[in-house]
């Protein structure tokens, strides 16, 4: 059976599995090499030097293109090197139109370094079609979109911005690293490129730093390709094979993140001394019906926001299966304080302005069971309050 026929759980699962002609290893090994012979002058194997392309990241590069439906893959040591070499296509006078509520690492980029080498961007709800206009430029080249955004969750319609996006001639670029493609895949939906961390829900256990980026149409691949041997941020061997691994189940953990989420969301929501839940898969989030439009599924984190500032540290203090760290996607639950860690450089008004606050808290919800969790952390909301409710008699 060709590969592309077969449904994605089926494809995920055989990563490398036919790749490997010598031996027949169900895992194609990891080539640790820099260097590979030339039969003779002018001749080579289709590997020359490692930069340029190595067979173990070959498999992950073409399993990603496949998985996201594009037509090349590109492997990077961090999901910044993946952004780096996207925006790289960029020049002097050029102006982005970029996803107000961002990744604050990719705010940072803009901002601080490409802002330097002439790339301008401005901020906009990319939902909001006349912003969009708005915000137009003659010298605009792309839109970026995070869907759903980190960490309010805010929903774009894929679809409609990519549509928008070539009627005027700009390329449209999606950071995919909340879905990934078992539940979302942005080219099919009119997307150029498609960036994802795989430090995140691809690599999956919290232990790999990568980045991918999959790009549609030759010109475009054969563009990245230039960029992503000139730029040289490549992933390893190791990390190549580290990254499959943790690829082959996507699907399995996917599904249990989304149940698990939704469980402590609908507890959360319920909770006394919880003042907004934001998640797309509960039915009153405001993107939640473009959300089940594009995608097939909801991703395994959400953001809340207590109804006292006070709770936070006590609640950070008290959490005991939880670990308080500063990631998401991985097996292990994780509680990030988005105010003081991952939007810590975007300026408090841009911040405050989007929700980003200091009584807001992101959960990145592991595959343990769920009432686990909950427990967790209901025992933690507990403590929290009663701590603030002390203070308060003092
Ligand atoms: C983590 C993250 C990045 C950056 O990726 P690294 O692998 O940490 O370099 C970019 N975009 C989003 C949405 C992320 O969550």
């Amino acid at each position: 059976m060709e590969k592309k026929q077969l449904k994605i759980e089926s494809r995920l699962a055989q990563i490398g599995s036919v790749e490997e002609p010598v031996t027949g290893a169900i895992n194609f090994p990891i080539y640790q090499a820099t260097a590979f012979r030339h039969p003779k002058l002018g001749q080579s194997t289709g590997f020359d030097y490692i930069r340029t392309q190595n067979p173990t990241r070959k498999v992950l590069e073409e399993a990603a293109a496949g998985l996201e439906s594009g037509d090349a893959g590109f492997a990077c040591s961090s999901g910044m090197a993946a952004l780096q070499t996207v925006f790289a296509l960029f020049g002097q006078g050029d102006h982005l139109i970029v996803s107000l509520d961002l990744y604050g690492g990719t705010y940072r980029l803009l901002e601080a370094i490409l802002s330097r080498f002439g790339v301008t961007a401005t901020y906009v709800d990319t939902n909001d079609l006349d912003a969009l206009e708005r915000s137009r430029k003659e010298n605009t080249k792309a839109v970026f979109i995070e869907t759903p955004t980190n960490p309010l969750m805010m929903i774009t319609d894929i679809e409609l911005v990519c549509t928008w996006a070539k009627r005027h001639g700009l390329l449209s670029i999606v950071d995919n690293t909340l879905l990934t493609p078992f539940f979302q895949r942005p080219i099919e939906l009119g997307a150029d490129i498609v960036v994802h961390s795989a430090t995140k829900y691809l690599g999956g256990h919290n232990d790999v730093l990568a980045g991918l980026i999959v790009t549609k149409g030759k010109e475009l691949s054969d563009k990245m390709a230039f960029l992503h041997n000139s730029i040289g941020a490549v992933l390893s061997p190791s990390d190549s094979y580290q990254l499959m691994r943790g690829m082959k189940t996507l699907a399995l953990r996917m599904e249990r993140h989304e149940s698990n989420a939704t469980a402590v969301a609908v507890f959360l929501k319920e909770h006394p001394a919880v003042a907004e839940v934001f998640y797309p898969a509960l039915p009153d989030h405001p993107g939640h019906e473009i959300q089940k439009k594009q995608s097939s599924g909801n991703t395994g984190i959400f953001s809340f926001k207590v109804k006292d500032a006070r709770y936070i540290e006590p609640l950070l203090r008290h959490i005991r299966l939880i670990a308080f760290a500063e990631s998401l996607g991985g097996v292990e639950s994780l509680m990030t304080y988005p105010a003081v860690q991952t939007h810590a450089d975007i300026p408090l008004e841009i911040r405050e302005a989007v929700g980003v606050d200091d009584r807001l808290l992101r959960f990145s919800v592991g595959i343990e069971h769920p009432e686990d969790l909950i427990g967790d952390l209901g025992a933690a909301l507990e403590a929290a309050v009663a701590e603030v409710e002390r203070g308060d008699e003092e």
